[in-house]
């Protein structure tokens, strides 16, 4: 089970308690809840000389959902994790409606305002704010583990396979092996380079079999310029034909074509990796190929926070991770400063949102039920 979080009486973690030893400690008065969601408990007297395990926060992040795990790397054992539901799209809805509806007052007569020369320039490393809310929950999260939880390392997916490992693999020449770390490393490769979809039926969201554009029967070499992605059934259907023969004369002129180096490079996976570098944390950087390759090997299923589990190579061999259960969570916006809702027509409709306190109470919060 996930463990519980326990900070002592000036607030600094301690080492997370099995839910039995939690439930013990509340009973006999020796501590209480600090706070619910996750659980954290608060020791009610003094701990004398805690000297709590340092853990390692891992984190795997998603474009909708982010992975988190906290592992004790010396056992093994899993002992907290989390997904994370970030709201991209509803940020990008929301100032799409924004837009629409200055664009609206624009054609209307209203007063005069002058033109504002020169004052939105972007400044250097600006992110989309439907990226910024990602990285911010992320940030945001792992503020709130170390203040509970002893996170003396972290391990973070920073990119999608290792472009120094995998450098130009269509200059260098390196061999598709399935199964292998390099491999995997090169799948995720294939996988961007073709934009996850099968090449020949351009169907997307089914599992994609690496596939030798002349076949190795046929001589095709196993090198990247060869390979590109098919569903199993246009594989089988294709069988011993080159691609040019299957009536897809345009796949190998593309697959010749490098990857540009740009596609490669996730902004705001970078972004978030400079934030957590700030953190000062011994902060251990991965791959997608090994993410997959650590849950391959190990047998485990895939799941955003299992993924996040096995980021990184410091990853231990056995897991313990059975009887975890992860919390699941949703970004929620914060206020709203519109203040005058529009219907479709640009007209005055309804109220604008209320304030998010109603009688000391924070909308949204947990009822006691
Ligand atoms: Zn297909």
């Amino acid at each position: 089970m996930s463990h519980v979080f326990v900070i002592d009486q000036d607030k600094q973690p301690l080492d997370p308690i099995h839910p039995g030893h939690a439930r013990k400690l509340l009973s006999s008065g020796k501590a209480a809840v600090y706070r619910r969601f996750p659980f954290v408990l608060i020791r009610k007297h003094q701990v004398s000389e805690p000297h709590p395990q340092p853990l390692r926060l891992k984190i795997d992040p998603g474009s909708k959902t982010t992975g988190l795990a906290v592992l004790n790397n010396t056992t093994g054992q899993v002992v907290w994790a989390a997904e994370l539901t970030h709201r991209g799209e509803e940020i990008h809805q929301a100032l799409q409606k924004r837009a629409g509806v200055r664009r609206g007052r624009r054609s209307r007569h209203t007063r005069y305002r002058p033109a504002r020369w020169r004052n939105r320039r972007r400044p250097k490393g600006w992110l989309a704010p439907s990226l910024l809310s990602r990285i911010q929950h992320v940030e945001t999260w792992v503020q709130r583990l170390r203040r509970w939880c002893p996170i003396g390392a972290i391990s973070y997916e920073a990119v999608r396979f290792d472009t120094q490992a995998l450098q130009t693999p269509e200059i260098e020449g390196i061999a598709y092996q399935h199964g292998t770390l390099a491999g995997l490393e090169l799948k995720e490769y294939l996988l961007l380079k073709w934009g996850h979809t099968c090449v020949y039926c351009q169907k997307r969201g089914i599992p994609l079999e690496v596939e030798h554009i002349v076949p190795k029967m046929r001589g095709g070499s196993d090198r990247v310029t060869n390979l590109t992605l098919a569903c199993e059934s246009c594989n089988h259907l294709k069988g011993n034909k080159t691609a040019l023969e299957f009536g897809f004369p345009h796949v190998q002129a593309q697959a010749r074509q490098p990857l540009k180096d740009a596609a490669a490079v996730n902004a705001t996976r970078w972004a978030l990796y400079e934030r957590l570098k700030a953190t000062g944390l011994p902060l251990e950087r991965s791959t997608g190929g090994r993410t997959k390759w650590n849950r391959t090997h190990r047998g485990m299923p895939k799941t955003h926070w299992l993924d996040a589990v096995c980021v990184g190579p410091s990853t231990p061999e056995q897991i313990d991770f059975e009887q975890i259960i992860p919390l699941l969570i949703t970004a929620k916006g914060r206020q709203s400063r519109q203040l005058c809702n529009v219907d479709e027509l640009g007209f005055p409709s309804g109220r604008p949102k209320g304030p998010s306190k109603v009688y000391g109470f924070q909308t949204g919060d947990m009822g006691a039920t």
